[in-house]
């Protein structure tokens, strides 16, 4: 009798842990549920704050920049791990290809010989200053300036020494403007431009006139000149009327070429066209 009832006191005991045990199974599985969901989603926040987020911001500036070719531009992307290690590098790189991109820019509108603006430089800022002159009502006046028998100083004293001579004389240009906004340009082989934006005809004959003299006071020989022992220089200008740019750049080269034809060594002004 008394072995049977032990036997049903173990049994009541056992069941009632079973209850217990799964009790506490199932909080334990809830409670690793919960704590794996909480991770889950606590990293979620982390990966798209830290690598999201930022690779967007990554990928929206270089499309940007891609498009606009904005090379001063710099990536903003902070930290110090991987990403931001990798903005800094590519911020390295921009900074590399906007100084190339400036100096190529440069060497394309500088004449490498006189470090004057070539031709292509030359003719864009026509082109703004001659609309601007329309639209303001300013004067501008163009001197076309070219070197006398400049071929037979190479056949007498060699090309290198021409190379000098085109040197002095961009020099003489560069020092003659003093606006801003003036421009001295190499527009050819031995032929130059001055661009003078609100200068009037007697402005830019006196600018011509003081070109001619500093060239002489420099005494430079020149013994194949079938003119003088002397380098010297003939200079065409117009004064900008209403009327196209080529009809404008014409009455320019056209006084030059009187200029050549009365005799060289000379300016000649037209300033017809003014109203
Ligand atoms: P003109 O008085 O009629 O202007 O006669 P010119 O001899 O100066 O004119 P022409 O057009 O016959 O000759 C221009 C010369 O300029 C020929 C060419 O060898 C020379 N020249 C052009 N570019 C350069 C250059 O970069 N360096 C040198 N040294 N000479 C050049
Ligand atoms: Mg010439
Ligand atoms: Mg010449």
């Amino acid at each position: 009798m008394l072995k049977q009832n032990v036997g049903i006191l173990t049994l009541d005991v056992s069941r009632d842990l079973t209850k217990q045990g799964n009790l506490l199974y199932r909080n334990v599985a809830q409670l690793f549920v919960l704590t794996a969901l909480g991770t889950a989603l606590l990293l979620g926040f982390f990966i798209h704050h830290l690598l999201i987020r930022r690779l967007r911001v990554l990928t929206n500036e270089l499309t940007t920049l891609e498009q606009q070719s904005t090379w001063h531009t710099r990536i903003k992307l902070s930290g110090s791990d991987e990403l931001g290690q990798l903005s800094s590098g590519i911020n390295k790189l921009l900074a590399l290809i906007e100084q190339q991109v400036t100096s190529l820019k440069l060497l394309s509108l500088t004449d490498p010989l006189t470090a004057l603006p070539n031709r292509r430089e030359f003719d864009a800022r026509l082109r703004q200053e001659f609309a601007r002159q329309k639209r303001q009502r300013i004067p501008l006046a163009l001197l076309t300036i070219d070197v006398d028998y400049f071929k037979f100083y190479n056949d007498h004293y060699g090309h290198p020494a021409g190379d000098l001579i085109l040197k002095e004389i961009a020099e003489i240009l560069a020092s003659a403007v003093s606006r801003s906004s003036d421009l001295a340009a190499r527009i050819g082989g031995e032929e130059f431009c001055l661009l003078l934006p609100d200068t009037d005809a007697a402005g830019a004959v006196l600018l011509a006139e003081s070109i001619r003299s500093k060239l002489q006071a420099r005494n430079l020989p020149h013994v194949a000149s079938l003119l003088s022992d002397r380098v010297t220089l003939s200079i065409g200008g117009a004064i900008a009327g209403d009327e196209s740019i080529e009809a404008f750049v014409s009455r320019t080269d056209h006084a030059l070429y009187r200029a050549k034809h009365e005799g060289r060594d000379r300016v000649c002004f037209d300033a017809g066209a003014t109203e």
